[in-house]
């Protein structure tokens, strides 16, 4: 007997489709050709608060661009909601982009888009971005890991899910200090205080650390310290929200030049923000 033929893949439920997109920490020449080429063929864009205009300009002519972030008046709340629209969009064809500051899969909820998605049988495709803790180091000119200084890197979050558990700094800053560990702290500026205070019984109170607001982009800004002066200096500084605090050793050699020749240090960090695609095509 014959036996049977094979049973067609299941058809999706979707006619449309998803994507969800890294636009990476604001310069748009840090856009992927793959993130350009899925803007471009969108006819829906959900956009979060931290990507550039430039970026959003890609989309085509006739493409329907929703802001969801808090700019467009709709707060962070709704993810509930975010994830409906999409699901909605795909069953009426559209092809939808979901537009994430840095990368999709970094504090950017990607995995819970994801998950409802799939849970309503939509496939979903998901295209790295630059995410912003790597961007803002090499904006300085640093690298997160070094053989002599830095073995690994730990992104973290300084903010955590309302009613969730904050991390335990004090653990983190003794894994970092004994495995010599970068620490990348997103969301990080408004604990500063706290988290300043808890990393430091694990970490030395001299360990450099940098603070980097609006990475990528014009209005840069950075300041270079100690970790025992992390807070004073976000607070003279004036730097807010969106940015990084990076700690470790990685960053010693910056941080020992700032105090040598504190405008050379500056000086340094804004010619790699302002130009770094000309300096790595007069070196090659
Ligand atoms: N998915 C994003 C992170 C989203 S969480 C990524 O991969 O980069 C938002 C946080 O990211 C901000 O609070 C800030 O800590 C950081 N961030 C995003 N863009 C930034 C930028 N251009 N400069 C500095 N920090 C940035």
């Amino acid at each position: 007997m014959n036996a049977l033929p094979p049973a067609p893949p299941p058809l999706s439920l979707a006619l449309g489709r998803c994507t969800l997109v890294g636009a990476g920490p604001g310069d748009p020449e840090l856009l992927t050709l793959k993130a350009a080429r899925a803007i471009a063929r969108a006819t829906l864009l959900l956009v979060d608060d931290l990507v550039s205009d430039e970026i959003v300009a890609l989309a085509a002519p006739g493409a329907r661009v929703i802001h969801v972030g808090k700019r467009g008046g709709c707060r962070s709340t709704a993810q509930s909601f975010i994830e409906k629209l999409m699901i909605q969009a795909v069953r009426e064809g559209e092809q939808v982009v979901r537009l994430k500051g840095g990368d999709p899969f970094i504090f950017g909820r990607g995995g819970e888009e994801l998950e409802h998605l799939r849970a309503a049988g939509i496939e979903v495709e998901v295209i790295n971005g630059i995410t912003a803790g790597l961007a803002a180091a090499t904006a300085l000119g640093v690298p997160l890991t070094h053989r002599d200084r830095a073995h690994g890197v730990v992104f973290i979050t300084g903010h955590a899910k309302p009613g969730g558990n904050s991390p335990d700094w004090r653990a983190l800053a003794q894994t970092c200090h004994a495995a010599r560990l970068t620490l990348v702290i997103y969301m990080g500026v408004q604990m500063a205080a706290q988290i300043q205070a808890e990393l430091l019984a694990g970490l030395p109170a001299c360990t450099p650390v940098a603070l980097v607001q609006h990475a990528t982009l014009a209005q840069q800004r950075h300041a270079l310290c100690e970790l025992q002066h992390l807070h004073s200096t976000l607070e003279r500084e004036g730097l807010g929200s969106p940015a990084v605090i990076v700690v470790g050793e990685v960053l010693q050699g910056l941080l020992a030049l700032a105090e040598a020749a504190p405008h050379s240090a500056a000086e340094v960090a804004a010619d790699l923000a302002a130009d770094a695609p000309a300096r790595l095509s007069r070196a090659a």
